[in-house]
Parts: structure tokens; C-alpha cells; sequence
């Protein structure tokens, strides 16, 4: 079988064979998680390690990283460059706290992986934010002198030789941290599905939740059978607004576009990109990039396809329909090297209105919890959505159980049709607006206030805290 996301399906094709559990008759559990990917599995984890008596559950519709955990662009990418509008949604000392810990978590992933045995090509090599047009000099400032101001600053601006290595000469200009790195995501998450087995959690494939009830125990259904557990986490990113519409507002869901060539080990030696940094340029829907370990060059692309009432589309699953944008993507930064192209695909991204992930209580239910609006930045994320929704589950740390991420009112999006038109718009405006700076040409008044309007969407808070 060939799976279309290019990590996930070389992930699979190492693995040997092993049978399905499936989910016992009668299955009584302390903790059931709907969801196997990043956040369903380091929660287990998190939650077995401080606590391995407890009994956790897993139950996943396909296979563990199926979803975006297994077909994401493996840029492991802190919350620095987002800490005015994080201070502004959470409290000077959350969003500091958060930030820390985001960047720390890049180092405790890694060396999880480590001690593990998870071989996932994971690179803490750092990364990159660039200016590839004029118009994205100065981007970063804002945030930069906000993190001076609390003495949080990780970046430094590249020298000319630093520059060199972001592999292009279209980056005028780079600030490098280095809190940051690239993964192969889709081995990282089925590393940590063997090690949540390993731990004693029951992982069941191919078992889908469709639906709850009761207060404590809680009955879950799935088509697998029944079981009941005591508490009851939604981990199911892109699919919640389905499973729970009281979230059809909370997000919208737009697809990220991957492209990745055949190995050109000689052409990354030339390009200098035979590191594991991240490389992201500072236009709203970024454009990012990284190398692998055997010589591969990978591209991203977000905001693409937005799916109407944020249902999970098919297309979340083909290769993707925006090859040609990923091409002329790949030919602005890589002008005249040969690359050829291995596989596009593409999935989905849960984009909330603040940018942020929220977590919290369905329906105010003290042992039903949710996690939901990584806004397309959760792999390092998902490690610390992890350690909220653990603490959560055994009411053991306050710190995280009121980080300021947790039980938050929502901002919502407007209704359909509204939503998705009203996106295309946006999306189309700053993709004008994009093209013209580009071209080093003046974009049009109006494309610049509606770019405006999409600032969450960005990976950096160009507006300052006041
Ligand atoms: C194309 C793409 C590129 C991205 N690139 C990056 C990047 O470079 N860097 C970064 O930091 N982040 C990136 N992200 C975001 C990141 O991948 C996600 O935020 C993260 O993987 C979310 O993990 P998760 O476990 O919450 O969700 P998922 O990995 O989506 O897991 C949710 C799981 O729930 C399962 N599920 C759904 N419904 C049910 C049900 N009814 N019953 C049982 N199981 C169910 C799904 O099958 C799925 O496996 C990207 C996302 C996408 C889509």
C-alpha cells in the first residue's frame, strides 16, 4: 500500500509487520485518548511516566500519524516570534513562561528521541526566519525588541557568511535561533506509538470514536465496540469542529502543501543546505523549507485549500493541487538548480482566530477534555499541549492547568458560506500583495489591509505589543 504523505508512507514501509490489537470486549480504562498522533501520544506517555499504574487508552481511526502528526514538514519551530500577541492572550507571565518552555521543549523532544531509540532524522540544527523580498525586511523587529525587553531574546541577526546558509540567495537577510531544528514526523510519532505500547498503554488501530455518554464512568462508542473510561480527551486536531460542533467556528481548516525532490545530496552541498536548520521566510503564508539526512529538499506552502464547514476533506489526502505554486516556490529560491520532484501531498491545519492552541473542558465536563488549534505550529506544540492536558487529567500542576491556554472563551469565525468566501478573499489578496513585493512593486492599498486582517496566520507577530 502507498500512502500519499511522503513521510508517513516511507515511516510504514520500515516498520515490520505487526498484528492489530484490537479493542477488547468489555474495555475498562482510566484515561481513553481519541486521536494517535503527536498530542494523543505524548500525553499517554506524559501521563504513564508520572503515573504508570494509571490505565490509558488510545483509539485512532487509521493508523497512528495519519493525520497531521505523520504528514507535516517537520519544522520544529518555538513560540518566540509570536510572544507580543501571546502576552496579549495569555498575561505577561504565561506568555513568558510558554515561551521558555517552547524553547526548551525543542531540546527535551530531542533527547527523548534519544534516549528512546526513536531514529526520526531528528536535527536540532536551529532555524532561520528570513526576509526573501524588501518588503519582509524589518518584519521580525516587533517581535525581537519585545524579547529583548524581557531578556528572552534567542536570535541574532546572520552575518553574510551565517546568511549563506539558509541556501539561497533570494534570503537578503536572516535572524537565526538556536532553539529549533527539523524531525521526520511520521517517524517520531510511530517512535512514540511503540514506546507508549512499550509503557503499557493500549494503542487500538483502526478504531473510531462516534460517540459518549454518562458523567463518570463515561460509555464511548466506537466501531469497535464499547468501553468505558473515566476520563475522556479529544485529541483529534482537524476533525474536532466534526466530532464537536459547538467548534465549527473555532477554526478554520486550510490545507499546508508539501514538496519534496528525489536525494540531490550534491546540489544541497552546493546550496550549503547539508544541515537540519529550519528555514522560514516571513510572508504571511510562509514558505519554508529543510533538508533530510539523505539529501532530500523539502518545500511547505500554507494557506491553499480551505475546506468548506471545516469537514476533512479527501483532498486533505491526494497529492497536491498546488504543485505548480510549490514549483514556482521552489524555482524563487533555487533559480536555475536542477531538483527533481519525489511527491507532493498535502493535510490539513486547524487554524484558530488568536494563532493559538486551546485546550480545555467540553461542555464544562470535569473528565471530558479537548485539545484543538495548533494553527499549523504543533510539533514542538503538541509536546507541551501534552504536558497541559496531562496536568489536567491528574490535577497535579498548576502552572500548566492555568497557563492561560486552558477553559479561554473562543473567537469565532463567521458562518458559512461566509467563512470560506470571505478566506478565499483574504488568501487571494495576500497572495497579490505577495507576488507584487516579489516583483519589488508597490501591492494595492486594499490587498494590504486585508492582509492585515489575517496577522494571527503568521509564524511572526509583526505588530508590536502596545
Ligand atoms: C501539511 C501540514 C504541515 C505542517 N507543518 C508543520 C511544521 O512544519 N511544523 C509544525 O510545528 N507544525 C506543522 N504542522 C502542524 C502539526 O502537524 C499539527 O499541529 C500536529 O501534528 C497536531 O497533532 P495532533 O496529534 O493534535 O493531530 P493529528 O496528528 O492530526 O492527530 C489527530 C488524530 O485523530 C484521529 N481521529 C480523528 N477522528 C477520530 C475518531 N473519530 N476516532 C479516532 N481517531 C480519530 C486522526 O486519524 C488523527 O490521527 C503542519 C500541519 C500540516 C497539516
Amino acid at each position: 500500500m502507498t500512502y500519499q504523505p511522503f513521510w508517513f508512507d516511507s515511516a510504514i514501509n520500515e516498520e515490520a509487520a505487526a498484528p492489530f490489537h484490537l479493542l477488547p470486549q468489555g474495555h475498562h480504562t482510566d484515561v481513553c485518548i481519541i486521536g494517535g498522533g503527536f498530542t494523543g501520544l505524548w500525553t499517554a506517555i506524559n501521563i504513564k511516566q508520572q503515573h504508570p499504574t494509571k490505565k490509558v487508552t488510545i483509539i485512532e481511526q487509521g493508523l497512528c500519524g495519519q493525520g497531521a502528526s505523520g504528514r507535516n514538514g517537520g519544522a520544529m519551530l518555538t513560540w518566540s516570534t509570536k510572544l507580543p500577541s501571546l502576552i496579549k492572550l495569555v498575561g505577561l507571565d504565561n506568555a513568558l513562561f510558554l515561551v521558555k518552555q517552547s524553547e526548551l521543549a525543542v531540546h527535551e523532544i530531542s533527547a527523548f528521541t534519544k534516549e528512546q531509540g526513536i531514529d526520526c532524522d531528528c536535527r536540532i540544527d536551529g532555524c532561520f526566519y528570513t526576509a526573501s523580498n524588501r518588503a519582509q525586511l524589518g518584519l521580525l523587529d516587533n517581535a525581537l525588541d519585545c524579547l529583548d525587553q524581557f531578556k528572552l531574546n534567542s536570535w541574532q541577526k546572520c552575518t553574510a557568511e551565517q546568511l549563506l546558509q539558509t541556501g539561497s540567495k533570494q534570503n537578503l537577510h536572516a535572524h537565526f535561533s538556536a532553539h529549533g531544528g527539523s524531525i521526520q514526523p511520521a517517524k517520531l510519532v510511530r517512535g512514540l506509538k511503540r514506546v507508549a505500547q512499550q509503557m503499557g498503554v493500549d494503542v487500538i488501530e483502526h478504531c473510531r470514536y462516534k460517540q459518549h455518554h454518562g458523567h463518570e464512568p463515561i460509555n464511548v462508542t466506537t466501531n469497535q465496540g464499547a468501553l468505558v473510561c473515566n476520563t475522556l480527551i479529544f485529541a483529534v486536531n482537524a476533525w474536532l469542529p466534526t466530532l464537536q460542533s459547538q467548534f465549527s467556528r473555532s477554526v478554520v481548516l486550510v490545507s499546508s502543501d508539501m514538496i519534496i525532490t528525489k536525494p540531490i545530496p550534491d546540489v544541497l552541498e552546493q546550496l550549503k543546505l547539508n544541515h537540519g536548520s529550519a528555514i522560514i521566510d516571513s510572508r504571511t503564508f510562509v514558505n519554508y523549507y529543510r533538508s533530510t539526512s539523505d539529501g532530500r529538499l523539502m518545500l511547505g506552502k500554507g494557506g491553499n485549500f480551505f475546506s468548506y464547514g471545516n469537514k476533512v476533506h479527501p483532498k486533505f489526502d491526494q497529492p497536491s493541487h498546488y504543485k505548480k505554486l510549490l514549483n514556482s516556490s521552489l524555482a524563487h529560491f533555487f533559480k536555475g538548480h536542477e531538483l527533481p520532484i519525489e511527491r507532493t501531498w498535502t493535510g490539513p491545519s486547524d487554524r484558530s482566530a488568536t494563532g493559538f492552541p486551546f485546550f480545555g473542558h467540553l461542555n464544562a465536563h470535569p473528565h471530558v477534555l479537548y485539545a484543538g488549534g495548533y494553527s499549523g505550529n504543533g510539533i514542538v506544540q503538541s509536546y507541551l499541549g501534552a504536558k497541559i492536558l496531562s496536568a489536567m487529567v491528574l490535577n497535579n500542576n498548576p502552572q500548566w492547568q492555568h497557563c492561560g491556554l486552558v477553559n479561554q472563551p473562543l473567537k469565532q469565525f463567521p458562518i458559512e458560506p461566509i467563512r470560506t468566501a470571505g478566506a478565499y478573499i483574504v488568501r487571494n489578496a495576500i497572495r497579490r500583495k505577495e507576488l507584487a513585493e516579489d516583483l519589488n512593486l508597490q501591492p494595492h492599498k486594499i490587498d494590504c489591509y486585508l492582509d492585515k486582517l489575517s496577522g494571527s496566520a503568521a509564524k511572526v507577530d509583526t505588530q508590536s505589543l502596545r
